[in-house]
C-alpha cells in the first residue's frame, strides 16, 4: 500500500480548499484495503471528494483512486437486471452505463459528481428521489472483516449500516429494462433541471430541516451571495457553497458558522451541514 505523507487534498476535492493537506493512504488491492481496516479503527473515506471540505486532517485518509474493477451485469427476469458495481465507480459513468444498455432506475443521479459508494452512503438524489428500492445489498469492510448488508434509506443516510468508519466497497443495483431513447430522454430531462454552479463547489452546504427548505431560509436571513474570503454562498442559490478562487478551510468554517447563526436568529431553526468538515 502506498501512502503519502501530509499530501496535498486539494485536488481531490471538487471545491478545491487551498490548505487541504493529509496523510494519504492509496490501497493497491483490497487485502491492502481491509489490512488498512485492522490497523487504523479511526480513519476518513475519501470518495469522489465532492460533499468534503478538509483543511489540515488529523485522521489518516484512505482512498481508491489506485483501485480497479469492474462492473457485472447479470439477467433477473425478462424485465430486470442485477448490476454489482464497484463503490468507486464514478457517478457520471454509472449514468453513461444507463444509457448505453437501455436501464431504468437511477437516471436522477445525471449530473450529480462523485462516486456510487458516496451517493449510497448519503443517498444522495435530487429532490423527491432515492436509492431505496434499486440497491439490493451492499458489501463493505470493517475492522477488517468483508460483510454485506440491504439497507434501506432516509433522506441523505443509509438506515441500517454500522457506525462510520467503514468502507463500503460494491453494491449489487437492479435496474430496469427500457430503451436506450427512453433512458436518454429521461437522463436529459434530469440535466435540464439541474442548476450549472460556475465555481468549484460542493453542493449544499446544509441539509433541509424537516417541512422546510435550507435555500429558503438562507436566503431569507439574507445570505445569498454571504462570503467569507473567496468562500461563498452562492449568488443565484443560497445554499450551495463555492470557492470564488483561493479559499481557506477556516472561511468555509466561518461562512457555515455565519450561515447558521444567521438562520438561527431570523427563524430559530438549527441548520445541520450536509457538506462533511474534515480537519
Ligand atoms: C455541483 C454539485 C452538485 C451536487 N448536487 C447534489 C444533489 O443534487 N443531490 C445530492 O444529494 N448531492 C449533491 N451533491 C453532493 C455530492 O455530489 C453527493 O453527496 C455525492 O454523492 C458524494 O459522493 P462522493 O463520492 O463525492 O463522496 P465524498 O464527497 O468523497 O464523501 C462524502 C461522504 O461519504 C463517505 N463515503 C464516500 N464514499 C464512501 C464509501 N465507498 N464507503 C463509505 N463511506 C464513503 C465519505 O467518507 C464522506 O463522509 C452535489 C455536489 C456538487 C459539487
Amino acid at each position: 500500500m502506498k501512502l503519502k505523507k501530509r499530501a496535498a487534498l486539494t485536488r481531490f476535492l471538487t471545491i478545491r480548499p487551498r490548505d487541504a493537506v493529509c496523510d494519504l493512504y492509496f490501497p493497491e488491492s483490497i487485502d491492502d484495503l481491509v489490512r488498512f481496516t485492522v490497523l487504523e479503527r479511526d480513519y476518513l473515506l475519501l470518495g469522489g471528494g465532492s460533499n468534503i471540505i478538509a483543511g489540515a486532517v488529523r485522521k489518516p485518509v484512505i482512498t481508491f483512486a489506485l483501485l480497479e474493477g469492474s462492473s457485472v451485469t447479470e439477467d433477473i427476469d425478462r424485465r430486470q437486471v442485477a448490476v454489482s458495481m464497484p463503490a468507486w465507480t464514478r457517478t457520471g459513468a454509472l449514468v453513461d452505463y444507463l444509457v448505453a444498455n437501455g436501464l431504468s432506475g437511477l437516471e436522477f443521479m445525471a449530473g450529480i459528481p462523485g462516486t456510487v459508494g458516496g451517493a449510497i452512503v448519503g443517498n444522495a438524489a435530487p429532490k423527491g428521489h432515492s436509492w431505496e428500492g434499486v440497491v439490493r445489498k451492499v458489501i463493505y469492510v470493517k475492522e477488517g472483516s468483508v460483510l454485506s448488508a440491504e439497507p434501506r434509506f432516509a433522506y441523505r443516510r443509509t438506515l441500517d449500516m454500522p457506525e462510520p468508519p467503514y468502507i463500503l466497497l460494491a453494491a449489487e443495483i437492479v435496474l430496469t429494462k427500457d430503451t436506450v431513447a427512453k433512458v436518454r430522454g429521461r437522463v436529459k430531462g434530469f440535466l435540464k433541471q439541474r442548476l450549472a454552479v460556475p465555481y468549484p463547489s460542493a453542493g449544499s452546504l446544509f441539509k433541509n430541516p424537516e417541512r422546510s427548505s435550507a435555500g429558503e431560509l438562507l436566503e431569507t436571513a439574507g445570505c445569498k451571495g454571504l462570503a467569507v474570503g473567496d468562500a461563498a454562498l452562492y449568488e443565484k442559490h443560497a445554499n450551495i457553497v463555492v470557492n470564488r478562487g483561493d479559499a481557506a478551510y477556516a472561511d468555509f468554517v466561518a461562512l457555515r458558522d455565519e450561515a447558521i447563526a444567521r438562520v438561527k436568529k431570523m427563524h430559530g431553526v438549527q441548520l445541520e451541514p450536509e457538506v462533511k468538515f474534515w480537519q
